[in-house]
């Protein structure tokens, strides 16, 4: 690898497992440090955590730090961590949550459980960033291709990953004169613990969401990784307030998050 990010350091929510861990281990593989904030420092699949494989991996330095993105405070005192690496260039707001339900009988617990996770996570996590990117510095917002288009079975995620898309380009504009850049990346089906445990399509013989990528397979968290890499890097120094979505073609050409 190289040294795009080098002499950086990041923040990256929900980055014990999936999608996050893999952020985390590419940053650290780009030369940043990294933050690892989570509710669990364990990965939800096998593993040893997150900051002990980068240590193991890479000559970046790595901590666990226990957050829960709906508490600012948590986030603040993530932020607070990355004084120590030298201060706040990077914070990727990844954690997230789905539920799959039936609008019909959605709780207002559940809706909120859905919403403070993805929507008010991202927000606070962006804001107290913000706040600490006193020398300009990179956000990045992970929404979903369900951010995009609407989803029958998973109707918060989808209002929660809307908000975060939207909020993303309302925060590119906001904070613009802080020399800070705010995108969002829109994942398609990717492998991990929310897409085998979360949405079901553990045991199955070929996931559900596959028939509907032109690329043939489903994301992994590392096709993830490289686009934040980018994002975070000065190659995209021209981009902000705008949507990356990686989903090997998914939704530009099949349209809905549908199950065949
Ligand atoms: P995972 O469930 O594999 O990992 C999510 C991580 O976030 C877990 O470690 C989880 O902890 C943590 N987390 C959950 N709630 C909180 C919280 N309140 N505060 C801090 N951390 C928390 O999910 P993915 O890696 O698949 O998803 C990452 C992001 O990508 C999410 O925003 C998701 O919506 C988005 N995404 C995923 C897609 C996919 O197909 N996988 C597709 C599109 C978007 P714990 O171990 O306790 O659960």
């Amino acid at each position: 690898m190289s040294d795009l990010l080098a002499e950086s350091v990041a923040v990256a929510t929900g980055a014990s497992s999936g999608i996050g861990r893999a952020i985390a281990r590419r940053f650290a593989e780009e030369g940043a440090d990294v933050v690892v904030a989570d509710v669990a420092e364990a990965p939800r699949e096998d593993g040893a955590p997150t900051h002990e494989v980068i240590a193991d991996e890479t000559d970046a330095d790595a901590t666990f730090v226990e957050c829960d993105v709906t508490k600012p405070d948590d986030l603040d005192a993530a932020i607070a961590a990355a004084d120590a690496f030298g201060g706040l260039d990077i914070m990727v707001n990844n954690a997230g949550v789905v539920n799959v339900e039936d609008v019909l009988e959605v709780t207002e617990d559940e809706y909120d459980a859905v919403m403070d996770v993805n929507a008010k996570g991202a927000f606070f996590g962006s804001q107290r960033a913000a706040r600490a990117m006193t020398g300009g510095g990179v956000i990045i917002n992970m929404s979903s291709i369900a951010g995009l288009e609407g989803t029958g079975d998973y109707v918060t995620y989808s209002m929660s990953k809307g908000a975060v898309r939207l909020m993303t380009y309302s925060l590119a504009d906001a904070l613009g004169h802080m020399d800070i850049r705010v995108n969002a990346i829109h994942p398609g089906p990717t492998d991990t613990e929310l897409m085998r445990e979360d949405l079901g399509t553990d045991g199955e013989d070929e996931n559900p969401f596959v028939a509907n990528v032109p690329r043939g397979r489903m994301g992994e968290p590392e096709d993830v990784a490289d686009a934040a890499v980018y994002l975070a890097s000065d190659l995209a120094d021209f981009v902000t307030g705008t949507s990356l979505v990686v989903d090997g073609g998914m939704y530009s050409t099949r349209g809905k998050l549908i199950r065949d």
